[in-house]
C-alpha cells in the first residue's frame, strides 16, 4: 500500500465522513486568503495518473463494494481539465460497482474556467455535489480576504453550478468583514444568497487561525472581531434581507465548531423560526460579560 499521497494534511466537508478521498491534487494552487491556513507550507501540484490511480487500486484492494461516494482533494481539484476529471469519474464507475457520486470543493476561478456544457459533462459523469466558500458577497471584503474573486464572480459561479444540475453547498463566513464591514457583508451576502439560490448554506463563525494573516492583522490591532452577539446580529441582518421563493428548499445549517448557537432550517418556510432563535441567541450572548477569541487559537 503506498501513503505517500496522503502525506499532508487531508481536508474534507463533515458530510464527506463515509467517502472514498481521492486526491486530485495537493494543496490549494490560490493558497492567499488571509483567513486560511490549511495548506500553508504546502507546495501546490497536481498528482500525476500513476498517484492517482494507485490511491483508486488501494480502495479497490480494500473493499470495491463499500465505495459509494468519492470525494475529490484537496482545495483545487477542479483545476484538472473537464477531459481529466471526466476520465477519472468513468473509471470510478467502473472500478467500484455502487458508486454513486462524486464531490469536491470549488475553487471559484476553477468554476469561472469551466464552460455550462464542461459542468453538465461533468454533473451527467457523476460530479454531482460541489462545496463552494464564498465567505462573502461582498467585494470590499472579498478584496480584503484575497479570496482572489469579486462579488459579482462569486454569484456568477454558484449559478453557474446550480444552471448545470449540481447540488451547491454553499458557506459563508459570519464576522470575517469585522466589525466595520459588518453590515456591508451581511447585506451583500444576503443578496448573493438570493440570486444563487444554493441547495445548501452553511454559516460558520470566523476563526483566527494560527500562522494566518488575518491572526496577524488581528494581533497588530488592524482587525476587529465581532462578539459572539455581534455575530448573531450580522446573520440576523442577512436573514432579514435573504429572499427565497416559496416553492426553494435551501438546507441551513449553522453547526460547526466554530458557531456558539446551533441553528438548522429549510428556507424559506423555517424563515420566522429561525430569525426568533437568532434574536432569541442574541439577547442570551448580549448577556456575556467576557469572550475570547484566542479560544480559536488551537487550530
Ligand atoms: S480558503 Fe480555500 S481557496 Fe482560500 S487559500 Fe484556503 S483552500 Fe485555498
Amino acid at each position: 500500500m503506498y501513503f505517500d499521497d496522503y502525506d499532508s494534511p487531508v481536508f474534507r466537508p463533515p458530510s464527506e465522513a463515509r467517502s472514498f478521498i481521492l486526491r486530485l491534487t495537493r494543496g490549494c494552487a490560490h493558497n492567499q486568503c488571509t483567513y486560511c491556513n490549511m495548506y500553508r507550507g504546502v507546495p501546490f501540484q497536481v498528482l500525476t495518473d500513476e498517484q492517482i490511480m494507485r490511491q483508486v487500486a488501494m480502495a479497490q484492494a480494500y473493499n470495491t463494494k463499500a465505495v459509494r461516494r468519492v470525494f475529490f482533494a484537496d482545495g483545487d481539484a477542479l483545476v484538472l481539465s473537464t477531459e481529466r476529471l471526466l476520465r477519472i469519474l468513468s473509471v470510478l464507475r467502473q472500478v467500484f460497482p455502487n458508486f454513486e457520486r462524486a464531490s469536491s470543493y470549488a475553487a471559484p476561478k476553477d468554476i469561472l474556467h469551466k464552460t455550462p456544457e464542461d459542468l453538465e459533462k461533468l454533473r451527467d459523469a457523476g460530479l454531482t455535489l460541489l462545496y463552494y466558500g464564498m465567505e462573502s458577497g461582498d467585494s470590499q471584503t472579498l478584496k480584503d480576504i484575497n479570496k482572489g474573486v469579486n462579488g459579482e464572480e462569486s454569484i456568477e459561479v454558484g449559478r453557474r453550478v446550480i444552471a448545470a444540475g449540481m447540488k451547491l453547498s454553499l458557506m459563508i463566513i459570519l464576522g470575517i468583514a469585522g466589525q466595520e464591514g459588518s453590515e456591508r457583508h451581511a447585506l451583500a451576502t444576503a443578496k448573493a444568497i438570493s440570486e444563487i439560490r444554493p441547495t445548501m448554506l452553511g454559516a460558520i463563525c470566523l476563526m483566527l487561525y494560527r500562522g494566518s494573516e488575518l491572526k496577524a492583522q488581528f494581533e497588530r490591532g488592524e482587525f476587529h472581531p465581532l462578539s459572539p452577539a455581534g455575530l448573531m446580529e450580522e446573520l440576523l441582518m442577512m436573514m432579514e434581507n435573504v429572499h427565497l421563493p416559496e416553492t426553494e428548499h435551501c438546507i441551513f445549517r449553522s453547526n460547526h465548531i466554530s458557531n456558539y448557537v446551533q441553528l438548522a432550517a429549510t428556507l424559506p418556510e423555517d424563515m420566522d423560526r429561525l430569525k426568533e432563535e437568532i434574536r432569541y441567541s442574541i439577547r442570551e450572548l448580549s448577556k456575556l460579560s467576557s469572550w475570547d477569541v484566542y479560544n480559536h487559537d488551537k487550530y
